[in-house]
């Protein structure tokens, strides 16, 4: 049996993420490797650190990359942050608080939510109330969760976890880059992303960026460490043990030794993605990341017009909606199934991708995205054309051109 080159067909993909790959980071990607210590190498990874300083708003020195998809960058965040038997708190407000909180789990924290419905953000009071009743170590919370398309405010939070002294860790996955995020002005101790989102590139690299005070309270972790070496056995041992980082690839005292000015050996750093994340973030840096933020605010709002254009309804409290993605109502006429078929065809006879839903959603909203390379007009128009036409081809009455009319007022 013999293969052909790998030829994926064409496509537009506006769902949640992954999105369409900027065709710059991909072309990147396909630049020649160099070896771990070659001086091009530790070039590119330093110059990566200062771009995504810029991405992230921060003066962080420690701001890298952590191989592997968002989760990874996630479990490296909690792994190294949280010891077993901390208490954290997670603000729940859709499917990304829950894996946080079962990420935090399996570090061996004391884990407490709070949660609100699905298509709503919490008031900083009530993350402040469950603070002060459960005196966490650490504030786990999303960003956008693309899951409700929500997008929790942040300004005040890091305050409140300054003033209890709760450090706090934010994934911003969904939104950095298509939304305002602030590591340092919002109070910030660890972020982390993914490229596949607004940073228009593929999954499998996840920036990080930590504060010195985090910096600091793993690297306490680290002597723990150093220390268990020297000791002869018995049970200081074994409760020292437990404060160890419990993950070799995600010990970020590691990572920091190999991305710093020491180099220590650690992973073979992922060069291909090294090349994607640098390019990602080369091009929102050359564009402005707030100029990124406004494209992504006017992409977004044609979409949401368009898609109100044609009669649909959009989940959610809208004024909290991230901007770069939108949960559009399943209509009712197309029955337990349509919802599906719709997808089928979009992708079928348009080559047009757009995301379906998960637990309490599942079934009754679509999710379109508008993120990252495909943050533009002419995929919106497209989009929306097309959803028209299969709308219509599924027995659903849509006001003939109503969704490219009311993107293009948008435009105009
Ligand atoms: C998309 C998304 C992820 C994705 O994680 P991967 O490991 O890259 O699949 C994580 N967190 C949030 C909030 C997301 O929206």
């Amino acid at each position: 049996m013999s293969h052909q080159e790998i030829a994926p067909p064409p496509r537009l993909l506006m769902g949640p993420g992954p999105i369409s790959a900027d065709p710059r980071v991909l072309r990147a990607m396909a630049a020649p490797l160099v070896g771990q210590f070659d001086p091009f190498m530790t070039t590119t990874m330093n110059e990566v650190m200062g771009l995504y300083r810029t991405v992230f708003d921060t003066a962080n020195e420690q701001t890298f990359l952590v191989d592997g998809t968002s989760r990874a960058g996630i479990e490296a965040a909690l792994v190294s942050l949280v010891e077993p038997g901390d208490r954290v708190l997670v603000p729940v407000f859709g499917r990304f608080g829950h894996l946080l909180a079962e990420i935090a789990g399996r570090c061996g924290a004391e884990v407490h939510t709070i949660e609100v419905p699905w298509g709503q953000v919490f008031a900083p009071e009530a993350i402040e109330d469950a603070v002060r009743a459960v005196r966490p170590k650490v504030l786990a919370c999303v960003q956008g969760d693309t899951s409700t398309t929500m997008c929790q405010p942040l300004a005040e939070i890091g305050a409140i976890c300054r003033e209890h002294d709760v450090l706090l860790y934010c994934d911003a996955t969904a939104s950095l880059g298509g939304n305002e995020f602030r590591t340092d002005a919002w109070g910030i101790d660890i972020a982390t992303a993914g490229l596949q989102k607004c940073l228009g590139g593929p999954s499998g690299s996840a920036p990080i960026t930590i504060s010195p005070r985090a910096v600091e309270m793993i690297g306490a972790r680290r002597h723990v460490e150093a220390g268990l070496r020297e000791i002869p056995g018995g049970e200081d041992v074994d409760a020292a043990r437990g404060r160890v980082i419990a993950s070799n690839y995600f010990d970020l005292a590691m990572v920091m030794d190999y991305w710093g000015p020491r180099r220590l050996n650690h992973h073979t750093e992922a060069t291909s993605m090294l090349y994607a994340a640098r390019e990602s973030a080369r091009l929102l840096v050359t564009e402005g990341v707030d100029t990124a933020v406004a494209r992504h605010e006017r992409h977004g709002r044609a979409m949401l017009d368009g898609v109100r254009g044609l009669g649909l309804g959009v989940f959610g409290d809208v004024a909290h909606k991230m901007s770069n993605v939108v949960a559009v109502e399943i209509p009712e006429a197309l029955g337990a199934a349509g919802g599906d078929a719709v997808r089928g065809s979009l992708l079928d006879d348009f080559g047009i991708e757009i995301g379906t839903s998960f637990g309490p959603l599942h079934g009754k909203v679509w999710r379109i995205g508008t993120m990252g390379f495909n943050a533009r007009k002419d995929a919106v128009l497209t989009t929306l054309a097309a959803l028209e036409q299969v709308l219509r081809a599924h027995g659903v009455a849509v006001p003939p051109g109503g969704g490219v009319a009311a993107a293009q007022e948008v435009y105009a």
